[in-house]
């Protein structure tokens, strides 16, 4: 649905429950380009037990970001990969400028940029009960939440029939950490995105689907 030919970059900023990673999906199924989730491949690492994933695990249950340099040279191997030629939708990655910078560079590089950076605004105590009750499907990582998007079947993917699963990092005392790291070290992205001249802000505080059409449209619109 993109409106030009070009590639579509777009990175979904916003707080850890925002909603990046329910409305990415959705996007990359509507547009049919690939959603990189950081988080995501870091999970998948700690499940296969590569060094990769040992070494974010600890970081991972603090709640603390993972280092730069390893967490750029992963995000970098997935871009590179064919399906990302036409674009991506980045959901959790860049975290901190010198993130964002590599990002710009590499696409520069290839002669393409960042064309859109939506904002999810969600209020904290939203952000709250909303990681309280996430659930994630062991099988293809589709979101779910106990009260606000419920599965058919308690504790059953809609989608593919795997176990639903609490993560570990959502645990209160976890979140409240991530929401500090979210202040200090991501939020200045938001700023960087202005000015770029690609942030679009989006009341993220409504319902799944009335804050993707306003996606969609702010898609539409680059
Ligand atoms: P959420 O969905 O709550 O925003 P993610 O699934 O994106 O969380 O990330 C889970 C954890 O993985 C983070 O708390 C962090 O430890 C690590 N992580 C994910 N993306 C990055 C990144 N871009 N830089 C550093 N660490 C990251
Ligand atoms: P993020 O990737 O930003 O950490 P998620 O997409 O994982 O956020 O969403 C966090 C939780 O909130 C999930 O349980 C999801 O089902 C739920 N959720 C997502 N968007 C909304 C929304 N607009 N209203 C209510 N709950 C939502
Ligand atoms: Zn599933």
């Amino acid at each position: 649905m993109a409106t030009s030919s070009a590639p579509l970059f777009m990175i979904m900023l916003g707080a850890p429950g925002a909603g990046k990673g329910t409305q990415a999906r959705m996007l990359s199924e509507v547009l049919g380009l690939p959603q990189v989730s950081s988080g995501d491949i870091f999970r998948e690492n700690l499940k296969l037990a590569t060094a990769l994933g040992l070494l974010a695990k600890g970081y991972m249950d603090r709640g603390e970001l993972v280092p730069d340099d390893v967490t750029i040279d992963m995000v970098m191997d997935r871009l590179n990969r064919l399906d990302c030629a036409g674009g991506a939708i980045l959901d959790g990655f860049p975290r901190t400028l010198a993130q964002a910078e590599a990002l710009r560079r590499a696409l520069a590089a290839r002669d393409f940029r960042v064309s859109l950076a939506p904002l999810l605004e969600v209020s904290d105590d939203a952000v709250i009960d909303r990681l309280a009750g996430r659930r994630v499907c062991r099988d293809c990582q589709a979101m779910y939440h106990v009260a606000f998007s419920p599965p058919k079947v308690d504790g059953t993917c809609d989608k593919c029939g795997g176990q639903l699963y609490r993560r570990a990092d959502d645990e209160p005392e976890t979140v409240r950490n991530r929401l500090f790291v979210y202040y200090k070290q991501t939020a200045p992205l938001v700023g960087y995105y202005f000015a770029h001249g690609v942030l679009v802000t989006i009341d993220g505080d409504r319902p799944i689907e009335a804050v993707q059409a306003d996606l969609l449209a702010a898609v539409r619109a680059v």
